[in-house]
C-alpha cells in the first residue's frame, strides 16, 4: 500500500490521496493533512496501492494528532451511512462529529488525556430508593435484556408511567456484564443533571459521563475520550452523542424520541433518533425509543410490528392517571390580560390548597409587539418578516429570530404619537399579571431570557429546584417547563397560546402540540386527585382536545395517520427540501426553478414528483430571503436514486444567483 485515503471537513465526494510516511498509520487515525495551503484535520479511512492522482502530485500525509487515537471502523461506517443518507461528504459528517478540541491541531494545550485522567474519579451518591417495580416495567426490562443483538422497541408510556425505571432496569443488566457500555440520549441540554444524578444515585460506583454543548471545550474532550477507550461505561448526552466513540456499547436509549432536538440545526440536518436507530443496527444492539406522544413515523413501525411495542399503561406508584386536559373556550370566555375566568379559578383553589400552578406560554418577553394607538404603525424587525418583541426590562425591541435589538422609540417613528402599546402576552407580561392577581404568592419565571447567560444553565437548574422545595407558589415559563422535571406539587396548568399551532400551515403541527400539551400536563397531578390542565382556546371542537380530553395518544395518532395516508403525506411518503439563501427572493425562487427544471430531466426515471419552488414560512431572516422546493417519492430508494443524480448536478451549476443552498433529507417543517 503506498496511499491513505482521507477524509476531511469539506464537500467533495471522493476521500483525498495522500502518501504514507515510514510510521505505521492505523485506520481511523488522525493526521494534520495539508489541503491545498491550509493544514486540516483528516481520519484515515482507507488505504490504497493505485491513486487517480498522478504520483508526482500526491503530497504525504503529513503529522499524526492524538496519538493512539483511532476511531472504531464501526464509528467510520455509521459516519458514512450518516452522509450517503443526508447527501454530504463523509468527512462533513466525521470530523464535526468529533468533540471541538478534537478536530483542532493541538497547540500548546494540555493534551486531552491528561484532563481525562483528571475528571475520571467517579463521584460517589448516596443510594437511592428503588421502587417495587409493576407487572409490565418487570416485563419491558426483562425484554429488553433478553433481546439479542439489534431490536428496536418503543417504550410507550404517559409521564409518570415509569419509563425511567424501565431504563434504569435494563442498564443495570447490561453493567452487570463487563465492560459494556450504554448511550443514552435525551433531547435537551437541561434534561442532563437531573438524569445524571439519578443514574449516579442508582449506580453509584458506575463511571458515568455527559456530553453537551454546555460543557468546556476540555471537559467535553475528556469525557469523549472516556467513553472512546472504554472507561464511561454510560455516556449520557444530546444529539451530537449519537456520535461518540463507544467500542464496548450494548444498550442504546433514546428518551423523549419524539422530540425536535434530536434534528440537528445547522452543518448536516441529521435526525440523531434516526441515526442512533442506524447505530444500533450497525453494532447489533437492542434499542429503546421511549415516549408518552412518539413521533408517528415511530408510532408506524410499531404498528407494523418493525419495532417491539412495550407499554406502560398505568402511572406509576401512587400517582394514578394524568388529569385529563380540558379545552377552555376563549369565545365563551374572553381573556383578561391574557388570562381566562376558568385558568384564574384553578390557579386560585390550587393556592388556597397549598399547592402550584404553572402557567405555560410560548412566548417570552413582555409582548410580541408594540403598536402605536394612532397609526398603523407596529414594531417590526427591519430585517425579518416578523414582529420585534417587547422586552420590558430593558426598554428593547428585540427580533427573537435574527437577535436584532433596539431601544424602544420614545414616540411613534412615523406619526410622533406617544401612546405606543404593548399587543398580545408574553411570559414577562403574564408574570406582572399574576403578580397583581395574587400579590401574595411566590410567582418565578423561567424562560430564556431568565436563564441567559454563560451561567444559564445553574440558573435554570436554581429555578427548578426552588419549584421542588415548595419555594415558589406560580411558575410561568416557555417550552424550558414542559420538558423532564416532575413537579410533585404541581395541580393546575394553564396553558394560553396553544392556537399559534393549531392554525400553522405545517401538516406536522398538531402532532407536535399534542405531544407539548401532554409533556406540560404531565407536569401536574402528581400530587393527586384535584389537578386541572386547562388550554385556553378559540378552536374548542378540534378534534385534538376531544383526544386529549380522553387521553389516548391512539386514537389521535390514528386519525393523523389516516389523513396522512390519504393526503399521501409523510410517513406514506419520503421527503428532501432544497433550500436557497440570496440576497433577494426573487434570486433565491430563480436558482430552485433552475433546480426543478434540472431535477425534471432526471426525475421520471425515479418517480419522484417536485413541487414549485415557493417562498420560505419565514421567507426574510436577518437580512437575507429564503426559498424551498420540496421533493418527494412513495418509495425511499427512489428518492435517494433521485438525489444521488440530481445533486452532483447542481454543485456542477453552482450557487451563482444565490448565496448558498442545502438540501434536508426527511425535513420536519415544510
Ligand atoms: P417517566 O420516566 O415515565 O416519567 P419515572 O420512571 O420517572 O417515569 O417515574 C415517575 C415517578 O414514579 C418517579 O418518582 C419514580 O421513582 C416513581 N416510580 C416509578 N416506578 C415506580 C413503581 N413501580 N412504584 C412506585 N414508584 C415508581
Ligand atoms: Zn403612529
Ligand atoms: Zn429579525
Amino acid at each position: 500500500m503506498r496511499y491513505a485515503r482521507v477524509i476531511v471537513d469539506l464537500p467533495i465526494d471522493q476521500p483525498l490521496d495522500y502518501r504514507l510516511p515510514d510510521l505505521p498509520v492505523p485506520l481511523g487515525s488522525v493526521w494534520a493533512v495539508p489541503v491545498g495551503r491550509r493544514k486540516q484535520v483528516g481520519i484515515v479511512v482507507g488505504f490504497a496501492a493505485e491513486s487517480a492522482i498522478d504520483p508526482a502530485r500526491v503530497r504525504p500525509l503529513g503529522e499524526p494528532l492524538w496519538d493512539g487515537l483511532h476511531l472504531p471502523p464501526k464509528w467510520l461506517d455509521l459516519c458514512r451511512f450518516a452522509a450517503g443518507y443526508y447527501h454530504y461528504a463523509w468527512g462533513q459528517v466525521a470530523l464535526p462529529a468529533l468533540p471541538p478540541r478534537l478536530r483542532r491541531p493541538p497547540g500548546k494545550r494540555k493534551s486531552a488525556r491528561t484532563e481525562a485522567a483528571a475528571a475520571a474519579a467517579a463521584v460517589p451518591y448516596p443510594p437511592d430508593v428503588r421502587p417495587t417495580l409493576r407487572g409490565e416495567q418487570a416485563e419491558a426490562i426483562q425484554a429488553l435484556a433478553a433481546a439479542q443483538g439489534f431490536v428496536p422497541h418503543l417504550l410507550f408510556g404517559v409521564t409518570g408511567s415509569g419509563k425511567t425505571e424501565v431504563y434504569l432496569g435494563a442498564i443495570e443488566r447490561v453493567l452487570a456484564q463487563e465492560p459494556s457500555q450504554v448511550l443514552f440520549l435525551v433531547p435537551e441540554i437541561n434534561l442532563t443533571p437531573q438524569l445524571q444524578g439519578r443514574l449516579a444515585r442508582r449506580f453509584p460506583t458506575v463511571p458515568i459521563v455527559s456530553l453537551h454543548s454546555g460543557m468546556t471545550p476540555g471537559e467535553r474532550a475528556a469525557a469523549w475520550i472516556q467513553a472512546h477507550e472504554g472507561r464511561a461505561r454510560i455516556v449520557l448526552g444530546t444529539r451530537t452523542a449519537v456520535f461518540s466513540s463507544i467500542p464496548h456499547l450494548a444498550l442504546i436509549v433514546v428518551d423523549e424520541e419524539h422530540d425536535a432536538s434530536f434534528k440537528a440545526q445547522g452543518g448536516v440536518p441529521y435526525s440523531a433518533r434516526d441515526l442512533a436507530v442506524k447505530r444500533a443496527q450497525i453494532e447489533a444492539v437492542p434499542i429503546v425509543l421511549g415516549s408518552a406522544t412518539p413521533a408517528l413515523e415511530t408510532w408506524q413501525h410499531a404498528q407494523h410490528g418493525r419495532y417491539r411495542l412495550l407499554a406502560l399503561a398505568q402511572r406509576a406508584g401512587a400517582h394514578g392517571l394524568p388529569p385529563a386536559i380540558e379545552a377552555v373556550d376563549l369565545n365563551h370566555y374572553p381573556p383578561e390580560q391574557g388570562l381566562a375566568t376558568p385558568v384564574r379559578e384553578a390557579v386560585a383553589a390550587a393556592l388556597e390548597r397549598g399547592e402550584q400552578a404553572l402557567i405555560f406560554l410560548n412566548r417570552r418577553g413582555f409582548a410580541p409587539v408594540l403598536r402605536c394607538g394612532a397609526c398603523e404603525w407596529l414594531s417590526r424587525c427591519p430585517h425579518c418578516d416578523a414582529f420585534a418583541a417587547y422586552h420590558k426590562a430593558g426598554a428593547a425591541l428585540r427580533c427573537h429570530h435574527c437577535g436584532w435589538s433596539a431601544r424602544v422609540p420614545a414616540s411613534c417613528p412615523d406619526c410622533g404619537n406617544q401612546d405606543l402599546e404593548p399587543v398580545g402576552q408574553g411570559t414577562q407580561r403574564i408574570e406582572e399579571t399574576l403578580r397583581e392577581a395574587w400579590p401574595e404568592a411566590r410567582i418565578a419565571r423561567i424562560d430564556r431570557d431568565s436563564t441567559r447567560g454563560a451561567r444559564g444553565l445553574q440558573h435554570a437548574e436554581a429555578a427548578f429546584d426552588a419549584v421542588h422545595a415548595g419555594e415558589v407558589d406560580i411558575l410561568v415559563g416557555t417550552q424550558m417547563v414542559a420538558k423532564g422535571h416532575d413537579f410533585q406539587r404541581v395541580s393546575a396548568v394553564g396553558i394560553l397560546n396553544a392556537d399559534a399551532q393549531l392554525v400553522a400551515a405545517d401538516f406536522r403541527a398538531p402532532e407536535r402540540l399534542f405531544a407539548l400539551l401532554t409533556q406540560v400536563a404531565g407536569r401536574a397531578g402528581r400530587a393527586g386527585q384535584q389537578s386541572r390542565v386547562l388550554v385556553q382556546t378559540r378552536f374548542p371542537l378540534h378534534p385534538l382536545f376531544a383526544a386529549l380530553a380522553r387521553n389516548c395518544f391512539a386514537d389521535f395518532a390514528q386519525e393523523q395517520l389516516d389523513e396522512r395516508s390519504a393526503a399521501r403525506m409523510p410517513p406514506f411518503v419520503h421527503q428532501a427540501l432544497l433550500r436557497a439563501t440570496a440576497r433577494t427572493l426573487e434570486a433565491a425562487l430563480a436558482f430552485l426553478e433552475a433546480a426543478a427544471r434540472m431535477g425534471s430531466e432526471i426525475a421520471g426515471r425515479h418517480r419522484v414528483t417536485l413541487y414549485d419552488a415557493v417562498p420560505m414560512p419565514l421567507a426574510r431572516l436577518a437580512s437575507e430571503s429564503r426559498g424551498q422546493l420540496l421533493v418527494e417519492s412513495a418509495r425511499r430508494a427512489d428518492l435517494h436514486a433521485f438525489l444521488d443524480a440530481w445533486l452532483p448536478a447542481l454543485r456542477e451549476r453552482g450557487s451563482s444567483g444565490v448565496l448558498r443552498w442545502d438540501l434536508e433529507v426527511d425535513p420536519q417543517s415544510v
